[in-house]
């Protein structure tokens, strides 16, 4: 029996009959497709295999099902692999049994370290304290930190970008850029989000919405087996038919390549350089969202190295953070101006139900509160109604809001210190 080699596997839990692949010399690598707890809870579990129809009972332990290497080769495989993530863990297996035999020593090297990492993990975990899902406290302390680290570093970019801007006198034409997702799926085991549809646009308090991208993806299925999940979310949300049926784009690497291009645009004709990460602004609740939506789209294309240069940061603190600093320079005082008075502007969305603002399909279907380009759109919207008047900024129809309205304050023309008759500090939006 050669270490490595691959042969069917079959089992009967107390259930049902399993089908899987392990290796000779290396059970281990058996990975089963049954949740039953009852399989789980009666250790030690007999297999029989065609060994053991040769008179040979293979016993395996579920102690066995430890991290390996090959389980750490398999699960990365199916991460990075647009065909692994629609299978289930023992179609993988099986898929990449042949793949990893004809790996060298070399190239397994980094999944032995990953699985000596894991199963060091392992040990540590059986000494300390556990939450109900398996997770040790210790770990979800430092997933929390660094949670919170990461919440005050993006905080003092956004600060540092609106100071950058003011210094130059060019907080008025600096351009923020808005990106939306929806999604079919969530994973349930995973923050992975398959994406539905993108939308984007760019900003800035003097232009409003400057120009805006938009487009449907068809990832071509279902990750997960999720239909009803998904159906049951597109039925509630955004109304878009779910793959193989989904409309726009098939060729993910493709659009993940044009919309980078379209994000960095601006930042690269203004410095001439090509490194650095976009910034791109969603609400509190999309953060995730369209993290991992990037970061699907990114291991669809020829390579993934770019995801890392969208950083995703919340619009709610860049609101805040505008609003105090063009307070600071009018000269209007703004101690009073916190989070909780800009987040519930924002979220009275007054521009929810204009028309004309959302893609053609979401106005035929009449979704157009869940259509991405009107969420990108209606955020500028609110953004303009609300800081705009400070700064002395006329209204432009389709830039800063919608449709013609009647200003909730004047713009008088002239000399800059009588310009700030207008100012107000709650800058009411009257028309609604
Ligand atoms: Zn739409």
């Amino acid at each position: 029996m050669k270490t490595g080699q691959l042969f069917p596997l079959v089992f009967t839990c107390t259930r049902r009959l399993v089908h899987a692949h392990a290796a000779a010399c290396a059970p281990i690598w058996l990975s089963v497709d049954c949740c039953h707890t009852c399989c789980a809870a009666s250790a030690p579990t007999v297999f029989s295999t065609p060994l053991a129809r040769a008179g040979t009972l293979l016993t395996l332990h579920m102690a066995q099902n430890k991290p390996n290497a090959f389980m750490a080769f398999v699960a990365d495989w199916r991460a990075f692999n647009r065909f692994g993530r629609g299978l289930s863990t023992s179609e993988a297996v099986a898929k990449c049994g042949p793949i990893w035999e004809g790996m060298s020593d070399r190239e397994r090297g980094p999944y032995k370290s990953k699985a000596k990492d894991s199963n060091v993990l392992e040990r540590e975990s059986k000494t300390e304290r556990l939450n109900c899902l398996g997770v040790t406290i210790s770990k979800m302390q430092v997933e929390k930190n660094e949670a919170i680290d990461a919440d005050l570093q993006m905080k003092r970019n956004i600060k540092r970008i609106v100071l950058k801007a003011t210094n130059s006198m060019k907080l008025e034409e600096e351009e923020f850029l808005f990106v939306s997702f929806n999604y079919f799926t969530k994973a349930l085991n995973g923050d992975v989000y398959q994406p539905a549809e993108l939308s984007a646009c760019r900003f800035s308090l003097k232009g409003g919405i400057s120009s805006n991208y938009s487009t449907m993806i068809n990832p071509g299925h279902i990750i997960f087996g999720q239909t009803s999940d998904a159906q049951d979310h597109s039925r509630t949300t955004h109304k878009l038919p779910l793959p193989p049926n989904a409309m726009g784009e098939k060729n993910l690497g493709n659009l993940y390549s044009d919309t980078l291009k379209w994000l960095s645009a601006s930042n690269d004709e203004e410095d001439g350089q090509h490194d650095h990460p976009v910034i791109v602004y969603t609400t509190p609740e999309l953060m995730p969202v369209v993290k991992s939506c990037f970061r699907y789209l990114a291991c669809e294309g020829d390579t993934d190295k770019h995801a890392e240069k969208i950083m995703v940061y919340d619009i709610c603190y860049l609101f805040l953070t505008l609003k105090k600093t063009v307070l600071d320079l009018v000269g209007v005082p703004n101690d009073h101006m916190n989070i909780h008075v800009t987040n519930s502007f924002f979220r009275r969305d007054f521009f929810e139900f204009s028309s004309g603002i959302a893609c053609d399909y979401h106005e035929k279907v009449d979704r157009t509160k869940y259509c991405t380009k009107s969420m990108v759109l209606r955020w500028g919207y609110m953004i303009s109604l609300y800081i705009c008047g400070d700064l002395a900024i006329p209204l432009q129809p389709r830039k800063h809001v919608p449709i013609e309205v009647k200003h909730s304050y004047t713009v008088t023309p002239g000399d800059s210190s009588l310009a700030l008759d207008g100012t107000s500090t709650d800058s009411g939006y009257s028309g609604y």
